[in-house]
Formats: C-alpha cells, structure tokens, sequence
C-alpha cells in the first residue's frame, strides 16, 4: 500500500507539469472486481429477444435498466419511441460541477423473435454468447456498471451525466434521432458505447454516411431481329452509364461509389425499352456526397444515345460522423488512459458501417463512438459473443474517461 501510494506521489509530481495523469489504481481495483457482476448483467439482458420491431421486448430492456439507473440517483423518464415500436430510457444525474457527458447505447437488436431461445447465453472460455450482446447489450451493461463504479468511489466533479438507452437503432433511430440531437445538443461530450474489434481496439470519431442512388432509363422497344436501329436500347446507355461513371469512387477519401444492381430487358428478340441501376454510397463528409453527385449528373447528361431519358433518385440513408476537434481530443484522453494501464487503443475515423451516434454530431458536437465492449459475430444469427477478459479494462476505460472528460478544466 505504501509503496503505491509513494509511487502516485511520484508519478503525479513527474506528470504533474505536462498536466498528465497517472492512473486511477482504486478504480481499476474496483473494474477488475466488477467483472463477474458484469457477466450477470449481460446474462439478464440477452435472456429474451428485443428485436427492433418487438416493442414489449424492447420494454422489458427498459424494465431492467430504468431501476438500476434510479438505484443510482438518476432521475428517469420513458418517452415513446414512435414510428418505432418500443420505448427510449432517459436517466439524468446531476453532480458538483459543470460538465456535461451524454452516454448512448442501444436496447434493441437486428435480431427476429425465437433467437434467444436458441442462443442461451453461455460462456465457452473467453467468449460470452448471447443474442445481441456484443451488439449492443454489451454497451448498456458497460454504461451501468462503468457509471456506478464512479458513483462507488464518490465522483461528482461533474455538471450532468445523462444516459440515453434508445429503441431501435437497427433500424435507422426514426423514433430516438431528434431525442439524440436534442441530448447531445444540451451536452459538453456525446460517448456512444457500440462494440468494438477483437484484434484491435478503436475508438471511432468518423463513421461513413450511406446514401443509394438509382438511375431510371427509358429507350424505345424494337424487333430485335427485324429493326434494331428503330429502338433505343436501354440496357445500352445503362451500360454505358455505369462505364463512364467508373472514376467517381474515391477510396483515398472514404468516398465509396459503387454500382450494384442492374436491371433491363424480359425476352431476348425485343430492343429494352427500360433499364434501372443503383449504386451504394459511402460518404465521410456532406460535401464529398454532393461532388460526387454533381459528377453523376454530369455523365448522366453526356448520354451515349441521344434518344434515352435518364432520370436519377437518390435516397438518403444516415449521416456521416464527422470528426470534430472536440472528439480527437477526447480519443487523446482515451489513449492516454489506455496506455497508463500497459494497452493500446487506435483512433479509427472511417468505417462503412452508420451510426446513430451521427445525430448527436449534427451540431458539431464531440462524438466518440465504440466505447462498449471487444466482440465479433454482429448481425450473423449465430455466433455473436464478447471477450471475457476485456471486461475490466474496459469498465476502466469508461469509468475514467467519463470522469477525465467531466473534470476537465478547460
Ligand atoms: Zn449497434
């Protein structure tokens, strides 16, 4: 004990003029302990199935989150998810000082009802099974447990921790995106706790927005055999369209322009008088979206046949997490505390995949994404799982990032 307490002494004098911190041995006692406990939280919350679309499944989430945040003082309150089918858990904690943390995780999953029964949790070695529980079971059981371990160890150098567990993230937030925007908007730091690799651990700040985009053709049926050059061929100026488009995809700029379906014609002897392609976008900022559709307007316009109509609808999908300066401070936080305890933690800013975590950055708030636990096997049914032995660490991780970004300073 002693020679820990010489050794903090130390190590906060050293770092003290570089503003560093060393660190928090108690807390990272109290991660490690709270290991087993964790496992029984994650074991309770993928015991049944909470689907997207299962809203008394959803519910029953709620049920055993809602409690366990008023046992720790939060006041909170269940707000209506519609269009969506279940219920949003919003808990708010105020301290002693004055900054302000938004906490995101999901309750609800990709998965369809029956799945539960057939994936009991269980735990093989290392992994822990369950149905959605890397994704994002995992995330609501490290925001609980990370936020009580804080209130054990007596923290309230903070203005307000405000936990949102939200309804329907798999299917796009159409019943929590404004409660999002509305609780990041009233917050310093947003830290949405999705899962994260197996290999190696990231912290996102930038995830991909998606939008597809769908070009309708419309040529002139002809006798294939007995009067081509009457007809203006659709699958033509379809196929052309794709060819002439072909510089668009940016890789280097995460911007990802890709051509996936194609549909024309029915029977082999008529000229195709309609034709349709659509495209999947991926996008890291709005403006690399609009160039990019600027461009495909562009060689829509520069037709190979000058009597086909070309029409373009685009749909939107989610938005783009931009990275703000906000946010790589805060990963700089994380990798420090990571490094501190002997780990190592990269900082990601692309992925193809959406995040809901993009609704709290639409006013250029601080978001950082991935803080829940390492697991794999996300949307595949069957084997979905977390890694055991990461509980601790990253307990720790959360716990300590959330109490470096609400006593900070500056
Ligand atoms: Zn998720």
């Amino acid at each position: 004990m002693r020679t820990l307490a010489i050794r903090l002494a130390f190590t906060a004098l050293v770092l003290g003029f570089t503003g560093a911190h060393a660190a928090d041995d108690a807390l990272l006692v109290a991660a490690r302990a709270d290991r087993a406990a964790t496992l029984d939280t994650l074991r309770q919350l993928v015991s049944f199935d909470s689907g997207t679309l299962n809203g008394d499944g959803v519910r029953k989430v709620a049920d055993i989150v809602e409690p366990r945040l008023q046992a720790m003082g939060f006041a909170t309150e269940r707000l209506d998810a519609k269009p969506s089918a279940g219920v949003n858990v919003v808990g708010r904690l105020d301290g002693k000082g004055s900054k302000k943390v938004l906490l995101l995780a999901h309750m609800d999953t990709v998965y369809l009802d029956g799945t539960a029964v057939k994936q009991p949790f269980r735990i093989d070695g290392n992994k822990a099974y369950g149905v959605g529980i890397a994704d994002d079971k995992a995330g609501i059981a490290v925001v609980l447990h990370a936020v009580a371990l804080l209130k054990a160890a007596g923290f309230d150098d903070f203005g307000r921790i405000t936990v949102l567990f939200n309804a329907d993230e798999e299917r796009g937030s159409a019943g929590s995106r404004e409660l999002i925007r509305k609780l990041a908007s009233e917050s310093d730091a947003v830290l949405s706790f999705e899962g994260t690799g197996i290999e190696r651990e990231s912290i996102r700040t930038g995830t991909s927005g998606i939008a597809r985009v769908t070009v309708t053709i419309i040529g002139k049926a002809s006798h294939a055999g007995a009067a081509p050059e009457r007809g203006v061929n659709a699958l033509v100026e379809a196929a052309d369209l794709v060819l002439r488009t072909q510089d668009i995809d940016d890789r280097a700029k995460g911007l990802r322009f890709n051509w996936t379906v194609e549909r024309a014609g029915e029977v082999s002897n008529i000229i195709p008088d309609q034709a349709t392609v659509e495209a999947d976008v991926r996008y890291r900022r709005e403006a690399d979206l609009e160039e990019a559709l600027a461009k495909l307007r562009e060689r829509v316009a520069r037709q190979r046949l000058k009597d086909a109509k070309l029409e373009v609808a685009v749909s939107r999908g989610r938005p783009p997490l931009m990275s703000t300066d906000g946010a790589r401070r805060i990963v700089k936080i994380a990798q420090a505390i990571y490094s501190e305890i002997g780990l190592t933690l990269d900082e990601s800013e692309g992925g193809g995949g959406g995040t809901d975590a993009a609704y709290a950055a639409t006013t250029n708030q601080a978001v950082v994404e991935s803080m829940g636990l390492p697991g794999a096997g996300v949307h595949a049914n069957s084997e979905e799982y977390v890694v055991v032995d990461r509980i601790p660490a990253r307990l720790y991780l959360a716990a300590e990032l959330i109490k470096r970004v609400l006593s900070a300073k500056e």
